[in-house]
């Protein structure tokens, strides 16, 4: 194949090499049978953009693409045709330029904007905005935005010397130094087009920030798992496993038998990571947990038990700041009996009746425990109690009988897992969801699919799915009273 003729390189393609170079080659040439479908958390987060750019375009006099962004060929001929007319401001507009090796490059600004200047165009010249969620004009859409200001400057015969990023907060654009952007950009790009030449894929390294939402998490993940790679124990960093490799410590067998003064020299093993992450190494190798060593707070007799037990669970929908679900699940074990109360906010002004609700149901179990995973909810408790003014003795009375199963389970035992969030503890545990791909960010998705298109079943899965993390709260607390004991 013709280099011309070649897929061509796009700004995605530039945005993503910046996350991460595997993703990029594999979306060229990997099997696209083994790509995930988008989760509706992703469909959220790209309907938002979109509904965000939408709102911006409307500061502009806008000429819209009229072509399928896909047929980037006649769409780089429409915004040529626009830009010599010399209309005030265009989105959907493609750029395209040709690489060294004559791939062509492709650019998708969300709006080109007529500015006054010279170009082979005439009397004025065109300037590129992107427009992004995000609230910093981080560096991979600052270089993304030189990429589009240098194939501006081809297509218009001028240098761009201007190139802005729309962020969260409208009223300041971010205005890109060119000067130093584009040079990294080309040496960027030029790092991108070598690595979609290479015979095999960049390697892979797993890790929570970069993968949760890449569309090839599954497939890293499974040749990880069939590798035992380090990268699934939790505390190994990118960082240091590099120096894992360095000192040749890259099984679980290595590393869980390793000197320990091998890793001592190396500051990123300081503050006590070495036997953290030895220990995390033997439960792999062992498939077994390992007692942490004795806490004096997190012991066995201090563990609650009672007769009837509360296990809470908050869904929150962060862009719109409401806590919209206290799920409560009521564990009475005389009776062998459990019943479960979504107190729920059906619309965002409800919070206060469904967190009244919540109030009186824990405080009708006066003495009973209340289990919970990780800080967030006690954190809502408190604040949520300022904010609906609830005496603050009344509010101790609860927050003191909360207990957190995240807490003691990482102060006692280390766990063959690849991370400590609750569907991977209780997972290892046995315990299922009855919704495998239900997580906090499709509750999101959900809730704003009933908001927008009273979609009474996404509700419902938001209820089972906080039910069952409360189960799965249960579970891991009725393990770990077992092993504590
Ligand atoms: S899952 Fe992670 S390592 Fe794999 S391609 Fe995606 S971002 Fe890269």
């Amino acid at each position: 194949m013709k280099r011309s003729d070649a897929p061509p390189v796009t700004t995605d393609d530039l945005l993503f090499y910046l996350r991460c170079a595997r993703r990029v080659y594999l979306d060229a040439h990997g099997d696209s049978r083994r790509r995930d479908r988008p989760g509706g958390f992703v469909e959220k987060l790209r309907a938002d953009a979109l509904e965000y750019r939408a709102e911006i375009l409307k500061r502009f006099d806008i000429t819209a693409i009229a072509s399928s962004p896909h047929d980037w060929r006649t769409g780089a001929e429409e915004t040529l045709h626009h830009m010599a007319e010399g209309v005030a401001a265009i989105s959907g507009g493609v750029l395209v330029s040709e690489a060294a090796d004559g791939r062509p490059l492709v650019g998708y600004p969300h709006v080109l904007v007529r500015e006054e200047g010279v170009s082979c165009f005439g009397d004025w010249q065109y300037t590129p905005i992107d427009i992004r969620l995000g609230k910093k004009p981080k560096q991979e859409y600052q270089i993304v935005a030189a990429f589009h200001a240098e194939l501006l400057s081809m297509v218009q015969c001028m240098w761009s010397d201007r190139a802005e990023i729309v962020l969260r907060s409208p009223s300041r654009p971010h205005r890109v130094d060119l000067e130093y952007r584009v040079p990294q950009m080309q040496k960027v790009l030029g790092r991108l087009l070598a690595t979609l030449d290479r015979p095999e894929p960049p390697p892979y390294f797993i890790s929570r920030s970069r993968c949760s939402l890449c569309p090839w998490l599954n497939d890293c993940r499974d040749r990880a798992r069939s590798d035992r790679h380090l990268c699934l124990l939790p505390g190994v960093t990118l960082n240091r496993y590099r120096i894992l490799e360095k000192l040749g410590l890259t099984t679980v067998e290595a590393l869980a038998d390793a000197d320990p003064d091998r890793l001592a020299p190396f500051p990123e093993f300081g503050n006590g990571v070495i036997p953290q992450i030895q220990a995390q190494a033997r439960a792999h190798r062992d498939a077994q947990p390992v007692p942490r060593a004795a806490h004096p707070h997190f012991t066995g007799d201090r563990f609650p038990s009672a007769p009837i037990e509360l296990y809470f669970d908050i869904e929150a929908e962060p862009e719109r700041g409401v806590d919209f679900l206290f799920g409560v699940l009521v564990v009475d074990r005389e009776a062998d009996r459990t019943t479960f109360h979504p107190c729920l906010a059906e619309s965002p002004d409800q919070e206060a009746e469904a967190w009244g609700e919540f109030l009186a149901l824990v405080e009708a179990h006066g003495d009973a425990p209340i289990f919970h995973f990780c800080e967030y909810e006690v954190e809502t408790i408190q604040r949520l109690g300022e904010q609906f003014g609830v005496d603050r003795d009344r509010l101790q009375r609860i927050v003191t009988r909360c207990v957190d199963i995240h807490a003691w389970t990482v102060k006692t035992v280390v766990l063959p897992v690849e991370g400590y969030a609750l569907k991977q503890i209780a997972g290892y545990l046995g315990f299922q969801w009855r919704d495998p791909t239900a997580d906090g960010g499709q509750a999101v998705y959900w809730y704003d699919r009933w908001l927008r298109l009273g979609d009474r079943a996404a509700l419902d899965a938001i209820a089972v799915y906080n039910e069952d993390d409360c189960r799965a709260t249960w579970a891991i607390k009725d393990w770990l009273a077992g092993f504590l004991a």
